[in-house]
C-alpha cells in the first residue's frame, strides 16, 4: 500500500468560514446536555452559545438529560432558545445509583472517604453516578437510541468560533469516530487502578496494540529487571508500562455511539463496574472513554477539532483566524515549529484571542494528537503551553 503523506492526517475539515450547508442533508444525530434545574442560567448560556456559532444554521434536536424531573422554567427558557427541538428526559433511576452488587451503605462509606481525603469530586455521591453514567447507561439510554452520533455539551462553556460546517457529516466521511477539542492529564488520586484493570482487560481479550495505545501509554524507562517491581506501582500493567494519565476532556465529545455501543466497549464497561472502581474510586468518565479509544481504535479514528474554539472552566482551545491570523506576529509565542504551522490560523471569526489562549497542556496533546503525524510537537514543544 502507498504510504499516505503524514500532513493529510488528522487536518482540520476545513480551515476557513464555508457558507453553511444549509440545503444538504444532516446527519442521524443530537446535540446532548445533561443538567440539573438548577443550573439553568448556565445552561441557557452554552445553548445561547452553540445557537450563535453553529446549530442556528443546522437546527440539530438538543435533548437535556437529568435525573430528576425537569422544571416547567426550565424547559420553556430552552424551547425560546433551540432553533431546533428540544427534547427532555428524564434518566431512570436504575441507571442514575449504585450497581446492584454493592451495598449502598458501603458505597456511600467510600465516598466520604474520598472527601475527607480531598480527592477531587471524590466526596460526591451525585459526581459519582454522573460519571458511572457517562462512561455507560448513557449510550444505551432509551431517549438516545434513534441517534447514532451525539455531540457532547455542558452547562457554562462557550464556543468562540463560527462552526459553518456540519461536524457529523464531515466525520461521517472521514470515517472519525470521536472527536475532541481539549486534552489533559487526569487527576492521578481519582483513579489508582483504573489503568490496571483496562490493560488486564485488554490483555485478557487478546486486543493488540494499536498506536493510539502506544501514544498514551508510555513505555518505561525502567530497566527490564525491574519491570515487574515497577508494576505494583499505580498507573501501571503488568509489564510495568504507565498510563500518561493523558485524556481527552469529554465535556466535549462529538462521537458515533455504535463504538459504544458495541458488545466490545459495553462489555468492557461491564467490567470496570464490576469492579466497583466508580465508588470505591472516583474514575471519570472521560478517563475511561479515552482509554478504551485508545485500545479499540486506529489513530486516524480519533479527530482533534483543533479549529473549534471552546472553554469549560479555565482552559481554553483558541485556534487564530484564517486566513491571516495574527499568530505570527505575535510576540507571545516564540519560535517554536509548532507554531508555525499555525500560519495564517485555522479559525472562522473566531472571538478570542488565539495569541493568548492556546491548548491547554500541549503535552497531553502532543501524546494524543494522531500519534503518526508530524504535527506532534518535539520535546521542546513540550514546554510550550499557551
Ligand atoms: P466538571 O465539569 O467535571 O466540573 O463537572 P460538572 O459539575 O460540570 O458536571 C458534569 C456534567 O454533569 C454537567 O453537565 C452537569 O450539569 C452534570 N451533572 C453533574 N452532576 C449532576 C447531577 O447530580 N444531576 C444532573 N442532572 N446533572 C449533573
Ligand atoms: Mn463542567
Amino acid at each position: 500500500a502507498v504510504k499516505q503523506p503524514d500532513h493529510e492526517l488528522d487536518e482540520p475539515f476545513y480551515t476557513q468560514c464555508q457558507e453553511p450547508a444549509v440545503e444538504k442533508p444532516r446527519e442521524n444525530a443530537a446535540l446532548v446536555m445533561l443538567a440539573r434545574n438548577s443550573e439553568l442560567k448556565k445552561a441557557l448560556k452554552t445553548v445561547e452559545s452553540i445557537e450563535k456559532h453553529f446549530n442556528g444554521w443546522f437546527h440539530y434536536p438538543i435533548v437535556f438529560l437529568n435525573d430528576e424531573p425537569w422544571s416547567a422554567e426550565f424547559m420553556k427558557a430552552m424551547n425560546a432558545s433551540v432553533s431546533g427541538v428540544a427534547r427532555f428526559e428524564v434518566i431512570p433511576k436504575d441507571e442514575w445509583t449504585f450497581p446492584a452488587w454493592m451495598d449502598a451503605n458501603e458505597a456511600k462509606e467510600a465516598i466520604a472517604k474520598q472527601g475527607r481525603d480531598g480527592i477531587l469530586y471524590g466526596g460526591l455521591e451525585t459526581y459519582h453516578h454522573m460519571c458511572r453514567f457517562y462512561s455507560g447507561k448513557f449510550y444505551t439510554l432509551k431517549a438516545l437510541q434513534q441517534y447514532k452520533w451525539y455531540w457532547r455539551i455542558e452547562p457554562d462553556v462557550d464556543f468562540h468560533c463560527s462552526i459553518t460546517y456540519d461536524p457529523f457529516v464531515e466525520m461521517a466521511k472521514h470515517d472519525k469516530v470521536y472527536g475532541f477539542t481539549i486534552s489533559l492529564p487526569e487527576e492521578p488520586m481519582t483513579c489508582p487502578s483504573l489503568f490496571r484493570e483496562i490493560a488486564d482487560w485488554k490483555e485478557e481479550h487478546n486486543i493488540p496494540t494499536t498506536e493510539l495505545w502506544k501514544a498514551t501509554v508510555t513505555a518505561s524507562w525502567v530497566p527490564w529487571p525491574f519491570r515487574s517491581w515497577m508494576s505494583r506501582f499505580r498507573h501501571r500493567d503488568k509489564a510495568g508500562d504507565g498510563w500518561s494519565l493523558c485524556h481527552y476532556w469529554s465535556n466535549f465529545e462529538i462521537a458515533n455511539m455504535d463504538f459504544f455501543r458495541d458488545r466490545k466497549y459495553q462489555d468492557l464497561y461491564e467490567h470496570l463496574d464490576k469492579t466497583r472502581g466508580f465508588y470505591e474510586e472516583r474514575w471519570g468518565d472521560a478517563a475511561v472513554h479515552s482509554l478504551a479509544l485508545a485500545m479499540l481504535l486506529n489513530s486516524d479514528q480519533v479527530h482533534h477539532f483543533e479549529d473549534f474554539g471552546y472553554r469549560h472552566d479555565w482552559f481554553f482551545q483558541c485556534p487564530a483566524n484564517a486566513p491571516g491570523g495574527q499568530l505570527l506576529e505575535s510576540k507571545a509565542l516564540g519560535d517554536f515549529p509548532f507554531n508555525k504551522e499555525r500560519q495564517g490560523g485555522i479559525g472562522c471569526r473566531c472571538e478570542c484571542d488565539g495569541a493568548q489562549t492556546r491548548n491547554y497542556a500541549s503535552y497531553c496533546l502532543n501524546k494524543l494528537k494522531q500519534p503518526n503525524t508530524s504535527k506532534r510537537l518535539g520535546p521542546i514543544g513540550w514546554f510550550k503551553t499557551w
